[in-house]
Formats: structure tokens, sequence, C-alpha cells
């Protein structure tokens, strides 16, 4: 890849990043994605485009608006920045082909899925029910290739995924006595059966478990933070996903003790 195309890739990412901040603010609040145009949330201003440049107006601005004053939150630039790297290394590892540019959309949801999980503590199905669907559909379309499922094991993913997820909440739930697991977790599980197959949700599952009680467990001892809170549990199944997704075969193939290709 060449580093004209790595720059340009770099770009597109950022100003995609830009619509998801867009989505991760209006979809909890079922506003309308495409209307009217971005405003500050504290005076109201329409933000001019100059002032909505991905990453660099926040830096210009020095996370201020430009008419109240009030301070702009960083996880603005951050989620440009963190969606941009993602197109990258996405398209890079996976390739400017159907199966790159599908993987990269899905990393676009995984992105917005999480930052609305530790928000609102919710994954909206507008998300995750087309997300389970167009998962499916990618399956048996022409030009898609591992690590994209085939259409057995989505179909599997689906099922088996949503359901095991399911049957662990209620485990969980039985034995501590808590609600562990969330429908939206089932449908985000099912989701990524659907894409990846059935293979990637062992992994997925116990890898977001042990992501999940480590940072909720520090959570509480260094803020303080209220255990009887709720502990959003889509953002470690995105970044275990994620994770899957770049090293999967390499830890499967060390369990087994050979190298493995995708599924
Ligand atoms: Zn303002």
């Amino acid at each position: 890849m060449s580093w004209d195309l790595l720059i340009l890739l770099l770009l597109i990412g950022a100003i995609w990043g830009s619509f998801l901040n867009v989505c991760i603010h209006r979809i909890p609040l079922e506003e309308s994605i495409v209307r009217p145009r971005s405003r500050c949330p504290g005076c109201r201003h329409t933000i001019a485009w100059h002032d909505n440049i991905p990453i660099l107006s926040w830096l210009i601005l020095r996370a201020r608006c430009r008419h109240c004053q009030q301070p702009i939150s960083p996880v603005y630039p951050l989620v440009e920045l963190i969606t941009a790297l993602l197109t990258v290394s996405t398209l890079y590892r996976f390739g400017l082909t159907p199966t790159g540019v599908a993987l990269t959309a899905l990393g676009y949801a995984l992105i917005t899925l999480t930052m609305i999980d530790f928000h609102h503590y919710i994954l909206p199905d507008v998300i995750t029910l087309p997300g389970i669907a167009i998962g499916l559909l990618l399956t048996v379309l022409p030009g898609t290739a591992p690590p994209l499922a085939s259409w057995q094991n989505g179909l599997i993913g689906v099922t088996a995924g949503g359901g095991g997820l399911w049957l662990f909440g209620w485990i969980f739930q039985k034995i501590t006595g808590k609600e562990g697991m969330g429908l939206g977790d089932v449908k985000l599980t099912a989701m990524l059966g659907a894409w990846l197959g059935w293979q990637a949700l062992p992994l997925t599952i116990f890898g977001a478990a042990v992501i999940g009680s480590v940072v909720g467990i520090g959570w509480i001892l260094l803020s303080g933070r209220d255990r009887s809170l709720p502990i959003p549990f889509g953002p470690y199944l995105a970044l275990a996903a994620w994770g899957y997704l770049h090293l999967g075969p390499a830890i499967y193939g060390w369990y087994l003790g050979r190298s493995l290709a995708w599924f």
C-alpha cells in the first residue's frame, strides 16, 4: 500500500468518524442522522463546515465552541482518530476488496455501538438487527471471503451465538442474582456470529468477559464507582471480536498446536 493511498484512507476514515459521531449522539435520541446540520449542544449555533473538519477543528478551536466558548468533548476527535486508524488497518490487512470494505463497515458499526453502550447502556436495535441481516446477506454475495463467514457458519453463528449468550446471561443471573446480560448483548453476539461465523464466538465471548471483568473491577477500585451501576458489555464484545479478527487463527492454532488458516 503506497503512502498516498494510506493518507487518503486516513482522511476518508476521519470523515466517516465524523459521521459516526453524529450517529452516536442522535441514534439514542431517535433523531435523524441526516438533518439538521450539526449544532453546538451549548448555544445551538449551527457549526460551519470549516469548524467541523475532523480532528483538526477541535485542535484549532482549542476544544471550545467558537460562539459560546463551551468546551467540546475530546471524545469527538478521539472517535474520528480511532475510525481513521481502523479504516487503514482493516483495509491494509484484508485488502481493498469487498471483504476488506465489509469488515471496515462492521468496524464502524462496532465503534458506534461501543460509544452508545458506554453512554446509554443500550445497543440500539436499529443497528444490531439490520447488522444481523446484512451479515447473513454478505455470506451469499459473490466476492466475499474469509474471515467473513460462509452461510452455514453465519447461520449457526446467529442461532447458537445469540442463544448461547442468552443462556450464559441466564446462568449468570441464577448465580449472582443480578441481570448480567441485556437482550442488546444477545443481538450483538448474533450479529457478530452472522458476520464472522460461530467459530469467532467462543474467543469473543470469553475475551469480552475477561476484558470486562478487568476493566469493571479496575473502574470500581480506582474511581470508587458504585458497583450496583450496570457495566456495559457491548464495548468488550466489540473489542474482543476485533481482537479475534486479527489474532483468531493464531490463537486457535496455538491452542491446537498447528497453524490454521481462516475457517
Ligand atoms: Zn456554542
